[in-house]
């Protein structure tokens, strides 16, 4: 029926690069000879699950929307792919996405533009965007995004679901294609928060293929103690992300937000986060450095995508750059080239990572006074398709408030607050300390 519902629709929405019907059936077929047999078919067991495509997965067009890796297929799976299926779900396809996760609206895709299933002339955000229109469609129960600074949580909140980046190092990075490796990381788009801790109880764990992979957490039981409610639980709202620039419809939806934790016996306290402005400039520099780092690789050589006419090596590599790679990725890459050369590292790069220690310090600091830092998820209700496009710093802006989160590497979640009076979806954010999923878990849960 999944599939059945995306045939009909998603020619509409857009939400798919690939979908794999025929083995996705089959291994549903298996699951259920399994249940009919009496086996655990694990916590996921049957659900479909569609993933961004910028995640590996075996036998499966891995594109990460750009022309430079159309035909490319991985000979294996990200751990996240390998969890999946260990626990019983089965991918059902690979959802589309801003290329190589730059952007914020899903319209820098090579292939397609993904529309907002919630008012088909509207942008689902990004990159992530796929990810968020294919659940909100209700075209799977469950998909996965990655977040380097915003692409789970900002399409989260305008296609009104529950979207979650976790802390760095808690989820693996083996076979997420990377953007801003010290900033990216993979969660889970749900419709219920609970569905958000099932998934993130599936896909948790140390992992020995990722340098960065968190050893020595032990695995949580995020499920249990959802219930366990908000009293005595110190809420911190930053003023700053209160001024000017926030859509009025979404500060009513917070402020109501706001009002249900304090009769639920919440805490709640506006303090300042004077950092809350400076952590775009520090995000774009430095994603920015380590993408034209990343991108390095793909030089007509290795593999992908190959420019057809040149005459020797470097015209291959300039060739193969110049028509396969879109018009945002490249203006990634020249920024960062730039912050990185000699002449200009310690002017920009240098204070970029200054500031992220700053940041990371003053976030720090505030989770000694606040078990939670509360704010709107995005300043800006889901925009019109191509209303951004040509300015890209105005499509920057609508990272503001979460890009500090990835800088700093702590978990936040985003969660439906209601609807503007148009019916576009409203996120909150919710932010805690390093592994303090489980607090916003059961934050998030009280409010549903
Ligand atoms: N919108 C931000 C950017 O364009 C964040 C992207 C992301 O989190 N992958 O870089």
């Amino acid at each position: 029926s999944y599939l059945d519902r995306i045939e009909k629709l998603d020619p509409q929405i857009g939400a798919f690069i690939s979908l794999c019907s025929e083995s996705a059936l089959k291994e549903a077929e298996v699951l259920d000879e399994r249940l009919a047999a009496g086996e655990d078919i694990g916590l996921l067991g049957g659900i479909p699950v569609a993933v961004k495509d910028n995640i590996c997965t075996r036998s499966i067009k891995t594109t990460c929307a750009s022309k430079i890796l159309e035909d490319f297929v991985p000979p294996y799976d990200a751990t996240i792919v390998q969890k999946l299926k260990d626990a019983g779900a089965i991918i059902i396809g690979k959802t589309n996405m801003d290329e190589f996760a730059m952007g914020s609206s899903t319209e820098n895709s090579a292939f397609q533009k993904t529309k907002n299933p919630w008012d088909l002339s509207k942008v689902p955000g990004g990159s992530s965007g796929g990810s968020a229109a294919a659940l909100a469609a209700g075209f799977v129960p469950l998909t996965f995004g990655s977040d380097t600074g915003g692409s789970i949580r900002q399409p989260a909140a305008f296609c009104g679901a529950v979207g979650l980046k976790p802390t760095y190092g808690l989820i693996s990075r083996y076979g997420l294609i990377a953007f801003a490796s010290s900033l990216d990381q993979i969660g889970p788009f749900t419709r219920t928060v609970k569905d958000c801790a099932l998934s993130l109880q599936a896909i948790q764990g140390y992992d020995p293929l990722d340098t960065t992979s968190i050893q020595g957490e032990p695995t949580k039981d995020y499920i249990s103690d959802l219930n366990k409610g908000v009293k005595g639980l110190r809420i911190g709202i930053p003023k700053e992300c209160f001024q000017e620039g926030l859509d009025p419809e979404i500060r009513t939806a917070i402020e109501n937000a706001v009002k249900q934790f304090e009769a639920m016996g919440a805490v709640i306290e506006e303090f300042s986060l004077p950092i809350m402005d400076s952590g775009l400039s520090a995000y774009y520099i430095i994603s920015s450095a380590e993408a034209s780092a990343n991108l390095a690789r793909y030089d007509g050589v290795r593999y992908g995508y190959r420019a057809e006419s040149f005459t020797g090596i470097e015209e291959l590599m300039e060739n193969t750059r110049t028509e396969g790679f879109g018009k945002e990725v490249k203006r990634r890459i020249m920024l960062g080239t730039y912050v990185l050369s000699s002449g200009y590292y310690d002017a920009y790069y240098k204070k970029a990572m200054l500031l992220r220690k700053k940041i990371r310090n003053v976030m720090k600091k505030a989770f000694d006074s606040y078990d939670i830092i509360l704010t709107p998820t995005s300043p800006v209700l889901p925009f019109s398709m191509g209303e951004k496009t040509s300015d890209p710093l105005e499509m920057y802006l609508a990272d503001i408030y979460t890009v500090n989160i990835n800088i700093a590497g702590v978990p936040a979640i985003s969660i439906p607050c209601g609807f503007s009076q148009g019916k576009l979806p409203i996120g909150l954010q919710l932010i805690g300390d390093h592994y303090a999923e489980k607090k916003l878990l059961q934050a998030a849960y009280s409010l549903e």
